[in-house]
């Protein structure tokens, strides 16, 4: 039996037979890859992100934006498969091969990627609830970096995202991944080459958490050279109307102190978003674009 302890919950479920928290099988699922516009400018281009949306989660966060495909929703394939599709959209002029929310499928990752490793740069988009051990199987083959940084409150962490761990496990996974990308480096075409890059979402009614989660990052990352993306978009999504004081919009006034203290800790490479971006039109259709071979 494989038992399955890849993610800190190390459910020690044999995937092939059963699912753990992540809710997806061993086999690769995915909702959706295709080019995506929406990503930070040092990222992508006028080529877009290529991006491919893995099912499943091991945070699966109550407020997910994403919320049917984090539950497991998506469409089966092979590694060989996977491989494929990242030469296909590599093809259709991708800036990055953006693997979104693939923390669960690292070693079929990392077969695809040794199959069929992309010219452009691979970026692992990921929640930062990861282990060491697990990115380590990554080394060498992704070139930049993107976790969530999304709590420093442990009773945040356990309430939305059922990880009283979380905290500390992000400060790890980061730190790993800022050992294995080493210094960021912005091609002369203005994209990361290789890197990090750490997003965090700002909640309605928690600033404090917030400033905690940068007053953390400050001490892991090179506040000169790695880049910070502070994200106003929040929506209630998912379940949050069960949980009521996140189920509203954020207050400009909570951005805007959140990004205050940014500046204050010196981050130098911070992108903020206007308000209007809290819209749904951001959120993709996860239709399975791009999964199938054209003729399966
Ligand atoms: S990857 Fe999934 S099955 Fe494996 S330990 Fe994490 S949540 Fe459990």
């Amino acid at each position: 039996m494989n038992k399955c302890e890849l993610c800190p919950r190390k459910c020690g479920v044999d995937r092939s037979v059963a699912i753990g928290y992540c809710a997806v099988p061993s086999t690769v699922k995915l909702g959706r890859a295709a080019l995506h516009f929406w990503e930070e400018p040092v990222l992508a281009g006028k080529g877009g992100s290529g991006a491919v949306f893995f099912s499943g989660c091991s945070l699966k966060c109550v407020y997910c934006q994403n919320f049917f495909l984090s539950r497991g929703q998506g469409t089966e394939i092979s590694v060989p498969r996977l491989a494929e599709i990242f030469k296909e959209i590599e093809e259709q002029g991708a800036d990055n091969i953006d693997l979104v929310t693939g923390s669960h499928y690292v070693p079929q990752i990392a077969e695809a990627l040794s199959l069929c490793k992309p010219r452009v740069p691979v970026v692992f988009n990921c929640g930062g609830y990861e282990l060491p051990e697990t990115l380590a199987l990554l080394e060498g083959l992704v070139d930049v970096y993107m976790p969530d940084f999304k709590y420093a409150d442990t009773v945040l962490a356990a309430r939305y995202s059922a990880a009283p761990d979380y905290p500390e496990t992000a400060a790890k996974a980061i730190g790993e991944m800022k050992r294995q990308v080493g210094e960021t480096v912005i091609g002369e075409d203005g994209l990361m080459k290789k890197g990090l890059l750490v997003r965090h979402l700002v909640l309605p009614g928690a600033v404090a958490n917030s400033k905690k989660v940068l007053d953390i990052l400050g001490n892991i990352v090179d506040k000169k050279k790695d880049y910070l993306s502070l994200m106003s978009q929040y929506i209630p999504c998912g379940e949050a109307a069960k949980y009521p004081e996140i189920n509203r919009r954020l207050k400009p006034i909570e951005y805007k102190a959140v990004v205050a203290h940014a500046e204050k800790l010196g981050f130098e490479n911070v992108f903020v978003q206007l308000s209007d971006s809290a819209e749904e039109g951001y959120i993709p259709d996860f239709d399975g674009r791009g999964v199938l071979k054209r003729e399966d």
